[in-house]
């Protein structure tokens, strides 16, 4: 088994938010017309799954992936948030979204929450890693970077595992930025489960620019997998 500085054993935790644009077939209608945003990285992130599956295989002790399109409902977002629902789903009765979070999203946040909870209590530390990909050009915006690892600079467990996945990444010749294109203490799955547990908790967004796939998927993963930190 797999221990820590300090000593306590190790878990880690995959989990893909955006993995998948599926619309369940009661709310066909209200995305009729929504076939090309349901597509674009606003109704999932491309990439995301593939390397999900590479490293919970590789790493994983527990891995929860969704494949429900987050135009649905935000799997990343804290229901209060304004963006949880999309502008199609905010269309809905406010009884249609209750029903929306209690099916889709709490369950899915439940179980990551009660598997972590299982292992503190056995007295592991976890690794989570959440896993993302970014489009390439937002707006006017060209992102500069393969790979951005997102983390609490607060969380010394989350600094020295980014730390050390950077280090090995970039030796392979990626280009890798810490909290890019995004905040790691944004509103997120990282950022609640942060709020709720303790220092034995780490969380990391692993965020993949959506220009690598396919033509480097093969070296990404790879390199993915084999640059993981053992700590
Ligand atoms: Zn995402």
């Amino acid at each position: 088994m797999t221990r820590t500085r300090s000593g306590a054993p190790l878990r880690r935790l995959f989990t893909c938010e955006h993995g998948g644009r599926e619309i369940p077939a009661e709310f066909a209608a209200v995305f009729e017309d929504a076939a090309a945003e349901l597509a674009s990285h606003r109704g999932w992130d491309p990439g995301a799954l593939e390397a999900f599956d590479a490293l919970a295989a590789a790493h994983g002790d527990a891995a929860f992936a969704a494949t429900t399109s987050r135009l649905l409902v935000d799997l990343n977002r804290s229901l209060h948030h304004p963006q949880a629902f999309s502008a199609r789903s905010r269309g809905l009765s406010p009884g249609e979204r209750a029903d929306i979070a209690a099916r889709w999203w709490q369950p899915w946040r439940e179980s990551v929450v009660a598997t972590i909870e299982r292992w503190l209590a056995a007295g592991a530390e976890v690794r989570h890693v959440s896993v993302h990909s970014f489009t390439p050009v937002l707006g006017v915006e060209v992102r500069n970077a393969d790979i951005g690892l997102l983390y609490d600079p607060r969380r010394q467990a989350e600094v020295d595992f980014c730390r050390d996945w950077l280090q090995g990444l970039r030796q392979r010749g990626w280009r890798v930025r810490r909290n890019y294109p995004y905040r790691g203490i944004a509103d997120g799955h990282t950022t609640a489960l942060r709020r709720r547990f303790g220092p034995g908790y780490a969380g990391v967004e692993l965020e993949l620019n959506q220009a690598l796939f396919p033509a480097r998927r093969e070296a990404l993963l790879r390199d993915l997998v084999q640059t993981f930190p053992a700590r």
